[in-house]
């Protein structure tokens, strides 16, 4: 049996064995900007307050280039189409900075699926973020590492702090984590590096769940040789959220360390 993950015109077979066939992430992108992106418009599914980071105003955005066998917030990523509303970069940035002041965060971010998608929506919500509140940015970095200016566009805020989240050690590893191409990778790793030289604050978060020591090994010392501190990775671990169990059973992939929603350790918290 066949399961569509996007319904964009690329199949991923994901039941009865992967496919040769992968797909470009930022070809992707554009195709899923033109779902979820309108203008300066972004369609979200959420605004909340989040326990993460020690409490942060959470938005969560509908629609990525990825499709991580592991994503918490699948149903976004498969169907864009179906989740959410368009919202303005004014009506999110009104959102983020009310809850703020209500629960007392110093915190926002987007969150959910990925933030880059629409630069245009993301650098007006920036600009109105006072410079007091921290923006903390999640994202998989294929398009900032796709376009080095991304990165200087990003650079003229100081209140943001990037989270580069690398989904495995190794273009093997992510190609069959994520469906796409292997050299989505080296967008990982070009997006810290486009960040670093930019003089962005951002650091590497890594999902190791899947990868053996020696390939956790190999990936420090290639983060480290862009600059020493990214040697220390933030580790990712497999947070069996919803569906994440069964689909990881359809691939076949085989995991290490996970968790349940109520069981997260404290310091991925
Ligand atoms: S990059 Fe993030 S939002 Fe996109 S599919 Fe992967 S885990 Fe989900």
């Amino acid at each position: 049996m066949k399961n569509s993950l996007f319904h964009l015109g690329m199949e991923w077979e994901l039941c009865d064995g992967m496919t040769e066939e992968r797909y470009d992430p930022v070809e992707r992108a554009k195709e899923v900007a033109e779902i979820v992106c309108r203008g300066d418009l972004r369609k979200y599914y959420r605004f909340r307050p989040a326990r993460f980071y020690g409490g942060i105003v959470t938005s969560d955005c509908v629609g990525c280039c990825l499709g991580c066998l592991f994503c918490w917030s699948w149903h976004q990523v498969v169907a864009p189409e179906q989740y959410g509303r368009f919202y303005s970069p004014r009506e999110v940035a009104g959102s983020l900075t009310g809850i703020a002041r209500r629960k007392r965060f110093r915190q926002v971010r987007i969150s959910g699926n990925e933030p880059t998608l629409s630069r245009e929506h993301l650098i007006k919500v920036l600009d109105l973020i006072p410079e007091n509140v921290l923006f903390i940015l999640e994202t998989n970095g294929i398009l900032i590492g796709h376009d080095r200016t991304y990165a200087e566009d990003l650079a003229r805020y100081e209140n943001i702090y990037v989270r580069v989240s690398f989904k495995g050690c190794s273009g093997e590893e992510f190609s069959l984590l994520t469906g796409a191409t292997s050299q989505g990778f080296d967008l990982q790793m070009s997006a810290l590096e486009n960040l670093y030289r930019a003089g962005v604050r951002v650091h590497p978060a890594v999902m190791v769940s899947f990868s053996s020591q020696d390939n956790i090994r190999s990936l420090r010392s290639r983060l480290g040789s862009i600059n020493r501190t990214f040697a220390d990775i933030e580790v990712e671990e497999l947070v069996l959220y919803g569906d994440v169990e069964d689909q990881l059973k359809k691939a076949k992939l085989t995991y290490g360390a996970a968790y349940t929603p109520s069981c997260i350790p404290p310091e991925q918290i």
